[in-house]
C-alpha cells in the first residue's frame, strides 16, 4: 500500500488507554476527566433532544450556540466576531484543526509547528502535502525562542500553529510571547492557527493570553477551543473555530465537505449551559485544586516535577527512578506499578526521548489519591 502517512502508527493516547485497561492500571495517560459532565448539561441535552433538535443543524452550527460563543469571547478577550460569518461549530478541536489546515495549506507550503506538540498537527499538515518545520521548545520552561522561530520563516511559510496553554508541557504564554508572535508574522501572509482548548486552565491567578486580545493577530488567526475540555465532555466532540470573515469563508468551504454539520442536540444543550454564571471560575478552581494536590504529593517522590502553569497535564522526569527510555518506562509503570502515563517522546516529530512522561490530573480525588499512593512509593 502506498501510505500517505508512512511513519504514523496508532496514536499514543489509544495505545496507553488500551494498555491501562489491559493491565487494570489507573489511567492518567489520555487526557479526559474520569468524572461526569455537569448534571445541568446532561439535563439540557435530554431537553434539547426531546424538544425535537434532532435534524441537521445549519452548516456553521446552531445560531444559539454561535451567539453564545461570540458573546463569551467578547466578554473574556474583547474580541468581536460576526455570528453569521465568523464563528463555526466543529466536531471537536481535532476537526477544526484539520479543517483549517485542509482549507489553507497548499502542497509544498511550510507550516511552523513547535516541538513537542499535540500529535494531530503534523499529520494533518502532511496529508495536505505541506511541510512541517519544527521550532524547539526547551525544558524546563518550554518557552519559544522567538529569534529562532523568526529564522524559520521563509516565503513558503503559510501557517504557524500555536498552543497555549500547551499540551503536553503545561507551559503558558505571556503577553510578551503573543507580541513576539505578532512581530514574527507582521508583514507576511502567514496565518496563525491558535489552539486554545485549555484556555480556562491557567493557574496561580495568571490570565490566558489569547491571540484574540491582539487586534493585529486576530486579523490573521483561526482560533480553536473545545467544549470537551471546558465542560468535562470530551466524548461529545463539540468545539468551535473563530476567524475573520475571509479566512472563515475558506474554512467553511472545507468544513462543509469534511463533516458538513455537528451533532445538533449537543449544540443546543451547550448554548443553554453557557448561560450558567460562574462556570469558568468553578472549572479553574477545580483544576487548580487538583494540580496543587498532585504536585504537592509528587514533590515528596523521586519524580522531578516540571512546571505546570496550565492545562490538566503534569510532566515529570523519572531519571532518579530509571534510565529506561520513556516508552519502556511508561509501559513498565502501567504493568508493574498500575499507573498509566504518556511518554512525551510521542509529541516529538522524531520521537526524541528526554526521559519525560505526562500525567493527566483531570481525575476524581479518589483516583488521584490511589495513583499518588503508588507513584510516591517508586
Ligand atoms: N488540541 C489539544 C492541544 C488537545 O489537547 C486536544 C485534546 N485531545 C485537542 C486539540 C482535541 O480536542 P477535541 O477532543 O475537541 O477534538
Ligand atoms: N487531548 C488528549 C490528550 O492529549 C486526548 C486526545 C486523544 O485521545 N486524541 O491526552
Amino acid at each position: 500500500l502506498n501510505s500517505r502517512l508512512p511513519t504514523v502508527g496508532t496514536t499514543i493516547f489509544t495505545v496507553m488507554s488500551a494498555l491501562a485497561q489491559e493491565c487494570g492500571a489507573i489511567n492518567l495517560s489520555q487526557g479526559f476527566p474520569d468524572f461526569d459532565a455537569p448534571a445541568e448539561l446532561l439535563d439540557a441535552l435530554d431537553a434539547a433532544a426531546r424538544a425535537g433538535h434532532n435534524q441537521y443543524a445549519p452548516m456553521a452550527g446552531m445560531p444559539v450556540l454561535r451567539e453564545a460563543i461570540a458573546a463569551k469571547v467578547e466578554a473574556l478577550y474583547g474580541a468581536q466576531y460576526d455570528v453569521a460569518s465568523e464563528v463555526t461549530v466543529t466536531a471537536g478541536a481535532t476537526q477544526a484543526i484539520f479543517t483549517a489546515i485542509a482549507a489553507l495549506v497548499h502542497p509544498g507550503d511550510e507550516v511552523i509547528v513547535f516541538a513537542p506538540a499535540y500529535d494531530s498537527y503534523a499529520p494533518s499538515v502532511e496529508l495536505q502535502g505541506g511541510r512541517v518545520v519544527h521550532a524547539e521548545l526547551l525544558a524546563p520552561t518550554y518557552r519559544p525562542d522567538w529569534a529562532a522561530v523568526k529564522a524559520l520563516v521563509t516565503p513558503r511559510t503559510r501557517m504557524v500553529i500555536v498552543n497555549s496553554p500547551h499540551n503536553p508541557t503545561g507551559s503558558v504564554w505571556t503577553a510578551d510571547d503573543v507580541a513576539a508572535l505578532a512581530d514574527v508574522v507582521q508583514g507576511t501572509g502567514i496565518v496563525v492557527l491558535s489552539d486554545e482548548v485549555y484556555e480556562h486552565m491557567v493557574y496561580d491567578g495568571v490570565r490566558h493570553e489569547s491571540v484574540m486580545r491582539h487586534p493585529e493577530l486576530l486579523q490573521r488567526s483561526i482560533v480553536v477551543s473545545s467544549f470537551g475540555k471546558t465542560c468535562h465532555a470530551t466524548g461529545w466532540k463539540v468545539a468551535y473555530a473563530l476567524a475573520p470573515r475571509e479566512l472563515m469563508a475558506e474554512f467553511r468551504k472545507a468544513h462543509q465537505f469534511i463533516v458538513f454539520t455537528v451533532h445538533t442536540p449537543s449544540q443546543v444543550a451547550l448554548a443553554e449551559f453557557m448561560k450558567k454564571p460562574g462556570w469558568y471560575a468553578q472549572l479553574l478552581a477545580l483544576y487548580q485544586g487538583k494540580r496543587d494536590i498532585f504536585r504537592q504529593a509528587l514533590a515528596g517522590s523521586r519524580f522531578e516535577l516540571l512546571p505546570c502553569e496550565g492545562t490538566y497535564f503534569q510532566c515529570v522526569k523519572y531519571g532518579a527512578i530509571s534510565d529506561e527510555g520513556d516508552r519502556a518506562f511508561a509501559e513498565r509503570l502501567a504493568r508493574e506499578h498500575g499507573v498509566a502515563a504518556i511518554p512525551v517522546s510521542a509529541f516529538y516529530p522524531d520521537g526524541r526521548d528526554h526521559g519525560v512522561i505526562r500525567f493527566c490530573f483531570a481525575k476524581s480525588a479518589d483516583t488521584l489519591g490511589r495513583a499518588l499512593e503508588r507513584l510516591t512509593k517508586l
